[in-house]
C-alpha cells in the first residue's frame, strides 16, 4: 500500500511535469472509486491551471485556479505523468486520464479502486476527510514527543495502533510503525497510555528518522511500486524487523517475532523492545 514516503515521492515526481500546465481534457473511464468521482469533474476542472501540488497525510492536493483536486492512492493506486510521446495504450485499470496543455497525460491507475479523486471548490482546503487528521510528522511543529505523550493519556490501545491512527499523527503506516517502535525499543503491544514522556520523546524522533530514511531511497512498500516518473521506488530501508520473522535481530541476534494487531502484522524483537 502506498505510504507517506511513496505519496511524497509521487508528489515530487509529478511536480516538474504538471505545475503551470492547463488541464485540457479529462477522461474518466470508471467513476467508482472508494468515493465516486464527481460526475461533472471534467467540466469542472477543464480549463483550469495546476498551480501547485501539496500533500496532507496521504492525500495529494492539486491546487487549481478555482479549488483543489484531492487525490488518494488507496491500496494500489498510482498517478503517473507521461510525456506526449510515451503515453501507453490504455489498460484495464487506467480509470482517469488528465491531458495537459503540453499533451502530457496524468494517468490515475488503481486495480482495487480504493483511492479517491474529489473536488473541493473555493480558496480554502476544507474537507471532512482532512479536518480530523493529526499533525504531519515531518513538517508540523505540533508533532513532538510531548504531543504524543499528552495525546496518549488514558488511551488503552496498544502503542502500535496508537501511532498508526491518522487522527493522532499522519503517515505512520504498518512498516514505519514496526520499525519506529524497534528503533525506540518499545514493545508494540505496550499500552499507549502507560508509556512515559521520555520514551515518547525518543519515539517521535525515530518516527521522523524512519520516514526520512524511506524518503531518501525513494519510498516504497509495495513490491510493484513505481514512482511518478517511472523510476523504481522500492523501499526496504534495511528493515530492522519488518518482514523479517524468524530472522536474527540485527542488534541482539535473537529471533524476530511476528504477531497480529488490529488485522495487521507486527514485527518486533522481544529482547530489544520492552
Ligand atoms: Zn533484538
Amino acid at each position: 500500500m502506498p505510504e507517506l514516503p511513496e505519496v511524497e515521492t509521487t508528489r515530487l515526481g509529478l511536480l516538474p511535469y504538471v505545475v503551470g500546465r492547463k488541464i485540457v481534457v479529462v477522461t474518466v473511464r470508471d467513476f467508482r472509486l472508494r468515493w465516486p468521482i464527481p460526475s461533472d469533474i471534467a467540466t469542472t476542472i477543464e480549463g483550469q491551471t495546476i498551480r501547485h501540488i501539496s500533500r496532507r497525510g496521504k492525500y495529494l492536493v492539486f491546487e487549481l485556479d478555482g479549488g483543489f483536486l484531492l487525490s488518494h492512492l488507496g491500496m494500489s493506486g498510482t498517478l503517473r505523468a507521461y510525456l506526449k510521446a510515451d503515453v501507453p495504450i490504455v489498460a484495464k485499470h487506467d480509470h482517469v486520464d488528465i491531458v495537459l496543455s503540453d499533451a502530457t497525460v496524468l494517468r490515475y491507475t488503481d486495480p482495487r479502486r480504493f483511492g479517491a479523486l474529489l473536488w473541493i471548490a473555493g480558496a480554502h482546503l476544507n474537507h471532512p476527510l482532512l479536518d480530523s487528521l493529526g499533525p504531519e510528522p515531518l513538517s508540523d511543529a505540533g508533532f513532538s514527543g510531548n504531543y504524543l505523550f499528552e495525546k496518549s493519556r488514558n488511551k488503552t490501545q496498544s502503542i502500535k495502533q496508537f501511532i498508526m491512527d491518522g487522527h493522532v499523527v499522519v503517515g505512520v503506516g504498518n512498516i514505519y510503525a514496526s520499525e519506529s517502535l524497534f528503533r525506540a525499543g518499545i514493545h508494540p503491544a505496550r499500552q499507549a497510555g502507560r508509556i512515559s514522556r521520555p520514551r515518547y520523546i525518543l519515539l517521535a524522533t525515530v518516527i521522523c528518522e524512519t520516514l526520512r530514511d524511506a524518503l531518501a531511497v525513494g519510498g516504497s512498500s509495495l513490491r510493484d511500486y513505481v514512482s511518478a516518473d517511472g523510476d523504481n521506488g522500492y523501499f526496504q530501508i534495511n528493515a530492522f524487523v519488518y518482514g523479517r520473522e524468524g530472522a536474527l535481530c540485527r542488534v541482539c541476534a535473537g529471533p524476530v517475532l511476528q504477531i497480529r494487531q488490529g488485522q495487521r502484522a507486527t514485527f518486533f524483537c522481544k529482547s530489544c523492545q520492552k
